[in-house]
């Protein structure tokens, strides 16, 4: 069962006051997909994972945490426009600005799982168009982070999301190139990157989970 409270936060950019939802304890029942989101309930916390400022609009996880990014950039037209990507769900516009916070203050690990959070908010949303964009801007970020020389996850599972953010932002021509061939060191990350490539040769931009691999 997942709990969930209340916490007032002082925001780090404008020193306002203001009360966050904060996750107690949750619970995941049944098996995450292929792009590492979890399954219910955690999967329907995502509301909070990150906090608005609902003075200055600045988003994050934890709005009293320091940030390099300045109330100017918060309050220009990119960040509140979210640079010209229109979304119709709250949730997905507000993970994209924290993406937007994340690039500009060059985090690219943050970067990343905004946009991933920003797809998979949009993916709730049935806003298709939003979520390929999401996906496609996660692997440029997805690229950069792994060019970085210190990482807490290893490059194999980083691989296994891209093919997934590949594929179902319908580039089928390039997982199939650049995976087909590739080897995993792990068993069962070979499985994974063989089921993703078969899918992209039936031009399949479906959402998979890890059971659908193992077939329980
Ligand atoms: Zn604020």
């Amino acid at each position: 069962m997942t709990m969930i409270f209340r916490e007032n936060k002082i925001c780090f950019v404008c020193k306002k006051e203001s009360s966050h939802p904060v996750i107690a304890s949750t619970h995941a029942f049944g098996s995450p997909d292929l792009d590492t989101r979890p399954p219910e309930g955690q999967r329907s916390t995502m509301h909070c994972w990150l906090q608005i400022c609902p003075h200055c609009g600045y988003a994050a996880s934890d709005i009293s945490k320091e940030t390099p990014v300045t109330k100017a950039f918060i309050e220009s037209r990119i960040y509140q426009e979210c640079d010209g990507n229109l979304f119709f769900d709250p949730l997905a516009q507000n993970f994209f600005r924290q993406f937007l916070l994340a690039k500009k203050g060059e985090n690219d690990k943050t970067a990343f799982f905004a946009l991933l959070h920003a797809a998979w908010a949009c993916d709730d949303n049935q806003e298709t168009y939003g979520a390929i964009r999401c996906r496609r801007l996660a692997v440029a970020q997805l690229e950069k982070w792994l060019a970085l020389p210190d990482r807490d996850v290893d490059d194999e599972t980083l691989l296994l999301i891209k093919a997934d953010l590949l594929r179902r932002s319908y580039d089928f021509v390039t997982v199939v190139s650049e995976f087909e061939t590739m080897t995993m060191k792990n068993e069962f990350h070979q499985k994974m990157i063989d089921f993703q490539v078969a899918l992209a040769k039936k031009e399949d931009a479906g959402r998979y989970t890890i059971d659908q691999i193992t077939g329980r």
